[in-house]
């Protein structure tokens, strides 16, 4: 029986969460779809703060929305939309202490305002944190205001197929992991709230669930992708594991140092040093590597010892846990070994900063989306802040929507997609082919991590894309031989693998297409920003799974700021 609701949200992080319990305020008939758990989702994983011009600190006690935005914009190589810049900005402040209130403990100055550390690539120290736990309390917080809402949750859903007709979306289909059923819901409204796609890369710091998948099957259902080629190679994290290290432990005083000792930043960017935007600190720490200044070819130090036990206890007490019980190293006594890995996705799902995607009753928010405010490079800190702010903005419009738009009633069209993502699965479980899906993911993310990473070239891009070729020919002969229907797990990742193959093929289309360099997507073979060609964003939308996508162009949003030579 397919399940009816005014508006489905899919995803259940802070994003998500937001838009539901905005929606649920305003009497709407919503239900969350999600994988994991709300708690369990990436947002909690979120460790250094959030940003916003509250001039709660003495050196940033003139900040304003104007200075934070013309931060993000000039971190984003003046690639973001300003439109969309500007209203994050303006909406930073209220969104921080709405989140005080629903009940998030952040830490405090001595007078009792919120604390604000420095981040980088900001004039000012503007990021709001609750010790380096920032993400877990924002999202239990907005937990338990969706509960206390009545807000109803679904998960152990893996949801991968948009139900739409030549005018709107109308639905989606999941699978019920714990039954191993399929689920038809049908929907006037759908957000989609799925988070990044870390995954697709080897080195990344972000949750096995970061498939992509949600920014897959939007893509495969006939809407854009955005600047895909813009991907977040953090500083930060550690050696061999990639788990992050926040960049608040810069923001702290932390120096990076290469094994003849020295602060290299003061060569890369001698204004900010280690305070630099993450691309430029991940291109440095990259650079020093390969010349030979790095430890054992693969590492710099991140060295905090100099800060004393009580500072990191108070401030970084999470990130010291997490590099004792991985590497068994005290960041109080010895330096971490940390090297670059995928961090975040400035790219996504394409909406204008309403959230509206160009599929009618379609709408997106959180780093599954790109409406645009992090152009080719993301200020850390304000992740979490856009995934706050148009969570909300992204309710609020949908209920505009739903009141002023009549309910489609086409059941036929989630039953059709209903009957295809039936086949499908029926197609994975019972096809005879000799090609396994965990080998296959492994390959694809071990490309991606050689040849899409921090420095990229044409050759290894087209070696990469001839790679996600072969190996979406190798997925049609993908056997699943567990056949459980309870939790099957490898069901669940050969579904999820469609959409990596997809994600990662735009990653590197978007890639080979860009002939610059801007923000973190650096072309060795093109070292320089290039406006006159490339002041634009790229679109990308599904031709057939046998051909690459195609490549549209659309016009930057430009406000206020003109583009100028970026300098730290
Ligand atoms: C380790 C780490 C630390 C970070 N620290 C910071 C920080 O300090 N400051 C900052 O600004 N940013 C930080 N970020 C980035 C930031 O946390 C994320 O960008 C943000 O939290 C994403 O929120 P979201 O709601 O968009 O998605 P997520 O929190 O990732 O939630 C996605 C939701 O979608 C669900 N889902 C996914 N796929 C499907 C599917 N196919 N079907 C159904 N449901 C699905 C998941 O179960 C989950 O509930 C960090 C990221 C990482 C990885």
């Amino acid at each position: 029986m397919i399940q009816k609701h005014q508006f489905i949200v899919v995803g259940g992080g802070i994003a998500g969460l937001g838009a539901a319990i905005e929606a649920k305020e305003a009497g709407m008939d919503v239900l969350v779809v999600s994988l994991t758990h709300p708690v369990r989702s990436h947002s909690t994983c979120a460790q250094g703060g959030i940003n916003a011009p509250l001039g709660n600190h003495p050196e940033g006690h003139d900040d304003t929305w104007e200075k934070h935005a013309y931060d993000t914009v000039k971190g984003s190589d003046f690639l973001a939309d300003q439109d969309a810049v500007e209203l994050m900005c303006q909406e930073a402040a209220p969104r921080i202490y709405e989140l005080e209130h629903w009940g998030v403990p952040f830490s405090r100055f001595d007078d009792g305002r919120i604390a604000q550390r420095p981040f980088g690539g900001a004039a000012f120290p503007r990021t709001c944190y609750a010790a380096d736990k920032t993400g877990h309390l924002i999202m239990h917080a907005l937990y338990q205001r969706a509960v206390k809402l009545g807000v109803p949750i679904i998960y152990d859903r893996l949801v991968f197929k948009l139900a739409r007709n030549d005018e709107r979306v109308t639905g989606i289909v999941a699978l019920n992991l714990i039954t191993g059923d399929l689920e038809a819901y049908e929907a006037d409204a759908v957000m989609i709230a799925t988070g990044g796609y870390g995954r697709v890369y080897a080195n990344t710091t972000n949750s096995i669930n970061n498939t992509g998948l949600g920014m897959a099957m939007v893509y495969k259902a006939g809407v854009p992708l955005q600047d895909m080629e813009f991907v977040q190679f953090h500083p930060t994290t550690l050696v061999g594991t990639n788990v992050l290290m926040t960049e608040g432990a810069r923001g702290e005083g932390g120096y990076l140092r290469n094994k003849l000792g020295e602060r290299f930043m003061k060569k890369y960017a001698p204004e900010k040093m280690e305070l630099a935007p993450r691309d430029i600190v991940a291109r440095a720490i990259w650079t020093e590597i390969m010349e030979g200044r790095g430890f054992e070819g693969q590492y710099v130090h991140l060295d905090l010892t100099h800060l004393g036990k009580d500072h990191i206890m108070e401030r970084l007490p999470q990130i010291r846990e997490l590099a004792i019980n991985f590497l068994g190293i005290d960041m109080i006594h010895d330096p971490i070994p940390i090297q670059p890995g995928q961090h975040y996705s400035m790219g996504g799902i394409a909406a204008n900063k309403h959230t509206e995607t160009p599929l009618k009753g379609l709408f997106t928010a959180g780093e599954c989306s790109c409406v645009s405010v992090h152009g080719a490079n993301r200020l850390g800190g304000n992740s979490l802040l856009e995934t706050a702010v148009f969570g909300k903005v992204g309710g609020k419009k949908v209920v505009e929507f739903l009141q002023s738009t009549s309910p489609h009633n086409d059941t036929a069209s989630v039953e059709k997609a209903l009957e295809e993502a039936k086949s499908q699965v029926d197609h994975l479980l019972t096809k005879d082919g000799d090609e396994d899906v965990f080998e296959l993911t492994k390959e694809l993310r071990e490309i991606m991590k050689a040849k899409t990473f921090v420095f990229r070239n044409e050759k290894d891009l087209q070696e990469v894309m001839d790679k996600i070729h072969e190996l979406k020919q190798r997925y049609k002969n993908i056997r699943v031989k567990t056949k459980d229907k309870h939790y099957n797990l490898e069901l669940e990742r050969a579904i999820s693998l469609e959409g990596m193959l997809l994600i990662a093929e735009t990653i590197a289309a978007g890639a080979l297409y860009r002939k610059e360099s801007r923000g973190a997507h650096f072309r060795t073979d093109y070292p320089e920003r290039d406006d006159e060609k490339f002041l634009h964003h790229s679109l990308f939308y599904y031709k057939s799974w046998d051909e690459p996508p195609e490549i549209k162009q659309k016009e930057v949003v430009i406000t206020r700021w003109q583009p100028v030579e970026r300098k730290y």
